[in-house]
């Protein structure tokens, strides 16, 4: 492709994209394909010859976009939102245009000190501990994974290993916490049965005297309680573990607190959401992600840690190829995570961040945790809808209930999201709480207003008539 078609196609995205952007509500949320549609629709082998992009432009639109979830509708209430903007998306072109591998600091200075700056930014417009410092990490994932390492790395006894005295190591999280925590105990290689779930309170978080007793018992059979999980904000329901008593048992026993965030971090913005963060100076490391709810394509993730020095022992390498002169002076980002090559993340924040200010965020988190509290009062007043946990944040689960036994109310409840969810007018998922099965009304869309919300509401009160 030459510079001038490559300039008129150019053109020719930013435009679809810009109507894309405000024509997102027409589609259905969810893609209406079934299983296989759309590999029916594509050669099983590649072109020999190159194609045309106006051709591949073509194709783009009749056979891929029908197979696209709208994760930007207005009426996207399902899992947590993964936002966009359009100043994230003019820095992520940037990004792909200059196509930088940022490993280490020699490999585009800009990208390891612009990543520096933004996460200390983000440390502070969260009101994190002074001291703790951030890298970006594709998911909140791979950062739980990252702390898990870390956590391994200092409780593990080198001399007794050696010995063959080695004791297992304990990690503990709540029986919310997300499904990436096992998966991270799987691979850094405590085992699945080393992994604790503790109780959870009526609001579904973490019983602190619980988890004590749980370290207490592990300790007198002889093993090492070695890492916690506290979530702020889980998945399920947005419950918040009480950071400050946990942490003092952290402190007592001498484990590593590692705290889970990856949607609430965000809320941290408003001076009036930080009593969850009661309790961060206790905190080893923290995660959340600015590609939730934060205006940032997918995938950014802010990781902070109290002391870098046993992040980076936990990964470094030092071979001959990678060694540059200024390696004392710099951040190099490889050391801080498992992957060795990075995309330059940080210039979508720096772009997200600039363009709304700090007011703008706070001014879209803080309407949606409004518009949650209007929902929660919907289903409050209405004699067929039951409130299942409370509204911390953005999101209000509940359900149809008319009385009938719980496993009716189960299949209820199911029938009546698979209809609404047909409509194609609104995406909510589903949850089990305490074992009932819970729609979740999830608000984070970056376009989201009032009227969408109440569109759902009417919707919502509709198809619970069809599916009594
Ligand atoms: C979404 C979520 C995760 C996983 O986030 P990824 O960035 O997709 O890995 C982890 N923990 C909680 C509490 C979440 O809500």
């Amino acid at each position: 492709m030459d510079k001038e078609e490559f300039r008129r196609f150019g053109y020719e995205f930013v435009d679809w994209i810009a109507d894309y952007m405000s024509e997102v509500a027409e589609y259905p949320v969810m893609s209406q394909v079934k299983p296989g549609d759309i590999k029916e629709r594509i050669p099983s082998g590649p072109p020999l010859k190159g194609e045309p992009m106006e051709k591949i432009f073509e194709d783009f639109k009749k056979i891929i976009l029908p197979g696209i979830t709208h994760w930007q509708h207005p009426s996207w209430f399902a899992y947590f939102p993964a936002n966009n903007s359009p100043p994230s998306i003019l820095a992520e072109l940037l990004t792909a245009g200059i196509g930088a591998q940022c490993m280490i600091w020699q490999t585009s200075p800009a990208a390891a000190e612009l990543e520096e700056v933004v996460l200390e930014w983000l440390r502070k417009m969260l009101g994190l501990p002074e001291g703790m410092t951030g890298v970006i990490q594709d998911t909140a994932s791979t950062a739980t994974l990252c702390a898990l390492l870390t956590a391994r790395e200092k409780a593990t006894d080198f001399e007794a290993n050696l010995k063959g005295l080695k004791k297992p190591l304990i990690v503990y999280a709540s029986e919310e916490t997300h499904s990436s925590i096992e998966k991270g105990v799987k691979i850094a290689g405590y085992g699945k049965e080393s992994l604790r779930y503790i109780p959870t309170d009526n609001a579904f978080a973490m019983i602190p005297s619980r988890l004590e007793e749980a370290i207490v018992q592990d300790r007198e059979k002889g093993l090492s309680p070695a890492c916690v999980i506290a979530t702020l904000g889980t998945t399920s329901s947005t419950a918040i573990d009480p950071l400050d008593a946990i942490g003092k048992i952290c402190s007592k026993y001498g484990l590593w607190l590692h705290v889970d965030a990856a949607y609430a971090g965000t809320a941290a913005i408003l001076p009036e959401k930080r009593a969850m963060l009661e309790g961060a100076e206790y905190m080893d490391s923290f995660v959340f992600n600015p590609h939730k709810w934060m205006l940032t394509n997918f995938d950014c993730s802010a990781y902070f840690v109290r002391d870098p020095g046993t992040l980076i022992r936990t990964f470094e390498i030092h071979p001959e190829y990678l060694k540059t002169g200024v390696d004392a002076q710099v951040k190099n980002f490889r050391d801080w995570g498992i992957q060795l090559g990075r995309r330059f993340r940080a210039l979508k924040l720096w772009f997200v961040i600039r363009s709304y200010g700090v007011e703008g965020l706070r001014k879209m988190v803080s309407e949606h945790i409004r518009l949650a509290q209007t929902f929660r009062g919907w289903v409050e007043d209405h004699e067929s809808f039951e409130l299942l946990a409370p509204v911390n944040l953005s999101v209000v689960c509940f359900r149809l209930n008319d009385g009938r036994p719980e496993e009716a109310l189960d299949s209820l409840n199911r029938r009546f999201l698979e209809g609404l969810n047909k409509t194609g007018k609104v995406f909510l998922t589903q949850t089990t709480l305490k074992g009932k099965y819970a729609v979740r009304m999830a608000i984070g869309q970056g376009t989201t207003e009032k009227r969408h919300v109440g569109g759902a509401w009417d919707l919502i009160v509709e198809k619970a008539k069809e599916a009594f």
